[in-house]
């Protein structure tokens, strides 16, 4: 009642729905209390192919674009399930298919959209640089035919569950390359064989079950073979892979929207108090209908982005506004869900405390909003640049 009848992607979202109703919120609650890792849920989603919907079919595949991806993951979401675990094992692959060597992609591909190979850690964040990227400090030396890593990463989320990373690391000096963003690199760290060999992964326990670590470099020897693309050039590489990552993100978003008005208008229905359902009452009713129409709107914006991916145009100032829309639609409609259940949104059982701490995340990470109000004054419509 809540959702658009001309939704795209029919067929997927409802197979979505129905997977996602073998892991009710029982299941996250008991994986949340203890900040445990879903493996049967991502294993169920990678048996049924959502997680390779983005892998052409020549890799094995179902190359059926972001458009498809987002229906996937607003499914999820709305469901009551989260996509956090595994929506990297989408889009991580996405620079080895745009920048990879073709025996980088016969290699890995395959084994990454049978599940087979988990790609799904994204290694760019470091304590002392923040979002300042061309400040990152972990070095990559190259010693013959292997790159000689050192340095230190944070927030790298399931590097525990993934078996090989994309990691961003610099190869020449900052005060030494051309511009800021040029002399960093892109590598793909096999996990399992770094652990323990000069990798350490320490979890970092958050207010989410987000199973995010802080990396630790201390001499890893990564083969000179799993260079992605030019070295010195792996900035461009990363950049182009995070228009992905944010519209796919705000799909997450829209679905967790959608989730809140979905359970905010149940209850207001149910909920009686003074003898009347206490959606009778227009300050009950208002809040839940602007939340659908913010949810609404965002969610043709996040539409928008992802036709303008799938057609290869442009979209760096569309993928983040949608991202920027939507977590701020999804946050205002988690409140006003807390709100509408009184007491009831803040216990456990209820799994509107839980979306409510999940759906926060999407304002600071991939990218704050801060930094896309930045990218949309300076390059869209240009204002002065302040940094
Ligand atoms: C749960 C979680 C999972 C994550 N997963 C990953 C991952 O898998 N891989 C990865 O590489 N990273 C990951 N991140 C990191 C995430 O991308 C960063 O936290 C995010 O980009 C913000 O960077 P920061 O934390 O360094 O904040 P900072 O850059 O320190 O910024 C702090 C605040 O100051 C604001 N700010 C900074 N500079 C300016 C300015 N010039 N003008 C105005 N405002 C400014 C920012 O908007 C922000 O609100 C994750 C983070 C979290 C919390």
């Amino acid at each position: 009642m809540n959702g658009r009848t001309d939704q795209s992607f029919p067929e997927i979202r409802e197979a979505v729905r129905k997977l996602c109703a073998g892991f009710p919120g029982e299941y996250w609650r008991a994986h949340d209390r203890d900040r445990a890792y879903p493996a049967e849920f991502v294993q169920t989603l990678t048996r049924e192919g959502f997680l390779s919907v983005l892998i052409p079919e020549a890799y094995g595949g179902s190359g059926l674009g972001l458009g498809a991806a987002t229906a996937v993951l607003e499914e999820i979401h709305r469901s009551g399930c989260n996509g956090g675990a595994c929506h990297a094992q989408m889009y991580t692959m996405g620079t080895i298919l745009k920048h990879g060597s073709a025996e980088q992609k016969a290699r890995y591909l395959p084994a990454v959209a049978s599940g087979d190979l988990r790609l799904q850690a994204f290694g760019v964040t470091e304590p002392t640089s923040g979002t300042d990227t061309s400040r990152i400090r972990t070095f990559a030396r190259r010693d013959g035919d292997a790159y000689v890593v050192n340095g230190q990463k944070i927030w790298i989320s399931r590097a525990e569950h993934s078996d090989l990373m994309v990691l961003l690391c610099r190869t020449t000096p900052r005060d030494e390359a051309a511009k800021p963003s040029d002399g960093m690199s892109v590598l793909l760290v096999d996990m399992r064989e770094a652990l323990g060999n000069g990798l350490t992964i320490r979890p970092i326990r958050t207010m989410l079950n987000h199973a995010t670590t802080e990396l630790f470099f201390d001499n890893l020897r990564v083969p000179a073979e799993n260079l992605i693309g030019v070295e010195g050039k792996g900035f461009k590489y990363i950049l182009d892979g995070m228009n992905a990552e944010r519209i796919l993100i705000a799909a997450e978003c829209i679905g967790d929207g959608r989730f809140f008005i979905d359970r905010a208008s149940a209850y207001a229905r149910e909920r009686e108090v003074f003898g009347r359902p206490i959606g009778e009452n227009q300050g009950v009713q208002f809040p839940i209908a602007r939340a659908y129409a913010q949810v609404t709107a965002a969610s043709l914006m996040v539409d928008h982005a992802a036709a303008l991916f799938d057609a290869g145009q442009p979209c760096g100032s569309e993928a983040n506004m949608a991202k920027m829309l939507a977590s701020e639609a999804s946050w205002a409609a988690a409140d006003m869900c807390v709100q509408t259940h009184g007491g009831f949104g803040f216990a456990e059982e209820y799994d509107i405390e839980r979306k409510f701490r999940e759906t926060r995340l999407y304002q600071v990470a991939p990218i704050s909003t801060n930094l896309i109000l930045s990218h949309v004054a300076t390059h869209v419509l240009g204002l002065p640049k302040s940094f």
